[in-house]
């Protein structure tokens, strides 16, 4: 039981095959009150079952809008009164080539990575500096550190890897309050991201880059978030943990 009566929040949780929702899961088996948000209203619902009303709350939100973010802070606050870790997991990516980048498609890829990340750090930091504790993990990507993944376009490595900048400042504005923030950068994780775009042959090409030789799974990066989210991470702050592989060593 590394959380027991933690409060969790986890951004774009509530995809049945994604990150999220498993990240959420372990954290809750590991005795965690788990906040689960998602702009997807019906897989909202969907998972509403899969969890005891009492220790779980489940709201529909936007982390592009200032307002969701710190409506899902407050109304984590009006039930369990506290938050301890706040996991920013919601991401969209999008494979195309530099030139084909039009602007809307740089500001929606930007927009619910990075500003998504800003806005929901800032939504619950205010609680955590008044509790002098807290860990805000985020999920950033290899793509951030090789430039490029397999499906993300250059707007999302320059999204993911402004993540990572934002997160480092972070934690050194915040450590003075007892905040720890970290970042995860996955590989090739199979989730509903990466479903249904490999063959055969594709995948056999991108397995002989990674060392470990198989494609990540959710509990493969859900584990690494309960590592940070955890007191066993207690003197780790404005550090990048790569889940990968091996697929980039550097
Ligand atoms: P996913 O599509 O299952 O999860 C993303 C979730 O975010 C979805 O449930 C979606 O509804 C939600 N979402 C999208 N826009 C949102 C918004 N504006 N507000 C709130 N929620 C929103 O995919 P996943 O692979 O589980 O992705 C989780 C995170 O991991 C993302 O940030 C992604 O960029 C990152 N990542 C994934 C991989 C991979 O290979 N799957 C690799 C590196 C990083």
């Amino acid at each position: 039981m590394l959380l027991k009566d933690k409060v969790c929040i986890v951004t774009g949780a509530a995809g049945e095959k994604g990150i999220g929702l498993r990240t959420a899961k372990l954290f809750y088996e590991h005795g965690a009150s788990v906040v689960i948000s998602d702009i997807n209203e019906q897989a909202c619902e969907k998972v509403r079952s899969e969890f005891d009303p009492e220790r779980s709350l489940i709201v529909v939100g936007n982390v592009v809008s200032r307002d969701d973010c710190f409506n899902l802070a407050k109304a984590a606050m009006d039930k369990f009164g506290r938050i301890d870790v706040l996991i920013n997991n919601a991401g969209i990516t999008q494979p195309v080539k530099f030139e084909e980048i039009l602007p809307e498609d740089y500001d929606r890829i930007l927009d619910v990575n990075l500003r998504g990340m800003l806005y929901m750090s800032q939504a619950v930091v205010p609680h955590m500096k008044a509790a002098r504790s807290g860990s805000i993990i985020n999920t950033s990507s290899v793509s951030a550190q090789r430039g490029g993944g397999i499906f993300g376009g250059p707007h999302y490595s320059a999204a993911k890897a402004g993540m990572l900048g934002l997160g480092k400042a972070m934690a050194r504005e915040l450590g003075a309050f007892g905040i720890r923030i970290n970042s995860v950068t996955p590989g090739l994780i199979a989730t509903d991201i990466t479903a249904g775009k490999l063959d055969d042959q594709m995948k056999a090409k991108i397995l002989e880059g990674i060392p470990l030789a198989r494609m990540g799974t959710p509990e493969d990066v859900a584990k690494a978030f309960l590592f940070l989210a955890s007191d066993l991470s207690s003197y780790i702050t404005g550090a990048t943990l790569d889940v990968n592989g091996g697929m980039h060593i550097h």
